[in-house]
């Protein structure tokens, strides 16, 4: 898988993206590999390079300001396709 795309709207333009922790730590992790040398990009890579380790998922701009300002934390178009197929997805899985 060479694309980096994201499972709730299917964005692939890298700027768009950006990495949701699940845990809430992306700052301290993002600043880690930054320290280390590589650019803000590279953690895309680098999610790539270890097969998207749980406790990160992929979010565009869209999506990660749609789940922060909804009262569920979750992305709203996640609400729409739950509410379509009366299912309950975890972590966008
Ligand atoms: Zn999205
Ligand atoms: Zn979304």
């Amino acid at each position: 898988m060479d694309m980096v795309a994201h499972v709730c709207c299917g964005e692939t333009t890298l700027l768009f993206l950006s990495i949701d922790h699940i845990n809430e730590d992306g700052a301290e992790h993002r600043r880690a590999l930054i320290s280390q040398g590589h650019g803000p990009a590279f953690i895309y890579y680098w999610l790539r390079d270890n097969d998207f380790p749980a406790g990160f998922q992929v979010l565009c701009m869209n999506c990660q300001f749609g789940k922060s300002h909804s009262p569920e934390r979750i992305c709203p178009h996640q609400l729409r396709f739950n509410q379509l197929n009366g299912t309950v997805l975890a972590n966008g899985k």
